[in-house]
């Protein structure tokens, strides 16, 4: 066992402290007290603390609301700056060493197909995958979701939490899912766009956690209209420093309530958070959904920060002030990416061995293109789509075979090109290098590509294709 170090006390800056008492409520030993007398500089009734007494755990320095009242203290002597496992030194317990518990699938009764729209199909699967932590800041247009969670959520003994802000959602989620529990937000676009500072210690924490972005017109608060403008916010830049997430996209109701179960299993499996993107239009939308034969009864991983005293070893930080050690965990994480972009490619197909055109689209406007592919073949043309089901990892393996066969390739979006940065950038890594004619239908800004403009266009250049 290694030298158990002493924890540095606090330093307490009496005419910093507001007397707000904060630190008085946080500390567990009763070391902190509100003095009777005035302090001349501040004028205020600071807090007084007893050395004595206090143990340096440092719950009153995080719930000082004051930058100097009360701060970190170091250890006299040979004390430096070190990470929090380092620091502490090992924490000792007589308690058997933790051990995986499995998830339990159990049987669901048999149930007639129900017409649901996204939102609500999302929160479903999110429930069947043993979620029963929500914490999130209503948004439209995802607010649906988050609204059946918090009607359902406290009868089934879970815990919904409308958190003050998503960066407070974002940081209860990491909390949540560090302690090894499944949890789940729902929220669009800006929304998102406040969690990522989070998003981003939770990968390098490796803690699991599920996001439903239901997608809406940007950039700033935009509209509340369908849109897919956060493609590249998720496949590109998801908080800051070499992050990715799997980032799935369901195109129906049903393939909410599907992906929204997988999601919670491959955030576990990878521990790292998961993205659901979805259009607003697909939130809104009502479609029929049949429950899956098996629901999930979440196990406990190894690793959780559970509180209890098998989980007590148990550490879970971003923080790797050391730059080999931070380098090393980079490098764990990129083998991670790497072994999720091999793994967890997933994409569907409707009519492409044959096709000429390659429609390739996602999310609602691969609906639409659905239709345009069968236009198109009733006058003749052989259409097909290539449907992205995952966006990151781009689901290259499939996409490649049918390139080489395609004459022309349409990428069809609601956005100013993501989708079509994404396939290309994947084509370009997978050393592709002749491709056919690319082209686009893009509409950005709340509208979504409809099927008559998409037959149009691929009839118009037919000539190319004879
Ligand atoms: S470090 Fe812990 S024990 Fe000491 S005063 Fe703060 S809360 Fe109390
Ligand atoms: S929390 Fe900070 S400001 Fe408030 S009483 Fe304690 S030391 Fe003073």
């Amino acid at each position: 066992m290694g030298k158990k170090k002493e924890r540095p006390k606090p330093i307490l800056e009496q005419e910093y402290c507001k007397g707000c008492g904060r630190c008085v409520l946080a500390c567990p030993k009763d070391a902190l007290h509100i003095s009777s007398d005035i302090n001349p500089i501040s004028g205020i009734f600071p807090v007084e603390l007893d050395y004595e007494v206090c143990n340096g755990c440092g719950l009153c320095i995080a719930a000082c609301p004051e930058p100097y009242g009360l701060r970190a203290g170091q250890l006299e002597g040979e004390f430096q700056l070190e990470d929090p496992e380092k620091l502490f030194g090992e924490k000792p317990t007589t308690a058997p060493k933790p051990v995986n518990i499995p998830d339990e699938f159990l049987d669901l009764p048999v149930a007639e197909p129900f017409v649901i729209k996204g939102t609500y199909a999302g929160a479903i699967g999110a429930l069947l995958a043993g979620c029963r932590h929500f914490f999130g800041y209503p948004i439209t247009p995802s607010t649906e979701g988050t609204e059946l969670m918090a009607k359902v959520l406290p009868k089934l003994d879970g815990a919904f939490i409308q958190a003050v802000s998503e960066v407070a959602a974002v940081n209860m989620m990491y909390g949540c899912g560090g302690a090894g529990l499944p949890c789940m937000t729902f929220t669009s676009s800006p929304g998102f766009s406040l969690m990522l500072e989070g998003v981003s210690y939770m990968i390098s924490a490796q803690v699991p956690g599920v996001f439903i972005n239901i997608m809406r017109g940007g950039p700033g608060l935009g509209n509340i209209g369908p849109s897919q403008s956060d493609l590249k916010l998720v496949c590109r830049g998801l908080g800051h420093g070499n992050t990715h997430a799997i980032a799935l996209a369901p195109s129906t109701p049903q393939e909410m309530l599907d992906l929204s179960m997988q999601a919670f299993q491959l955030s576990f499996k990878y521990r790292n958070p998961v993205v659901i993107l979805g259009d607003g239009y697909l939130g809104q939308m009502t479609g029929p959904v049949k429950l899956p034969e098996k629901m999930i009864k979440p196990g406990l991983p190894e690793w959780a920060v559970y509180g209890d005293e098998q989980h007590r070893k148990n550490l879970i930080a971003s923080i790797k002030l050391s730059e080999p050690d931070l380098e090393q965990h980079n490098v764990m994480l990129n083998e991670k990416y790497a072994t999720i972009g091999k793994n967890e490619q997933r994409s569907a197909s409707f009519q492409c061995d044959d096709a000429d055109v390659l429609i390739v689209a996602c999310n609602t406007p691969a609906q639409m293109a659905k239709g345009a592919v069968q236009g198109l073949r009733s006058r003749g043309i052989k259409a097909g789509l290539f449907r992205p089901i995952t966006v990151w990892p781009f689901p290259i393996d499939a996409l490649k075979s049918l390139v080489t066969k395609a004459k022309k390739i349409v990428v069809v979006e609601a956005s100013n090109g993501q989708l079509e940065d994404e396939m290309r950038l994947a084509l370009s890594h997978a050393g592709i290098e002749k491709l056919p004619i690319i082209e686009s239908i893009r509409h950005f800004g709340g509208v979504l590509p409809q099927m008559n403009e998409i037959i149009e266009k691929v009839s118009a250049a037919e000539e190319v294709l004879s």
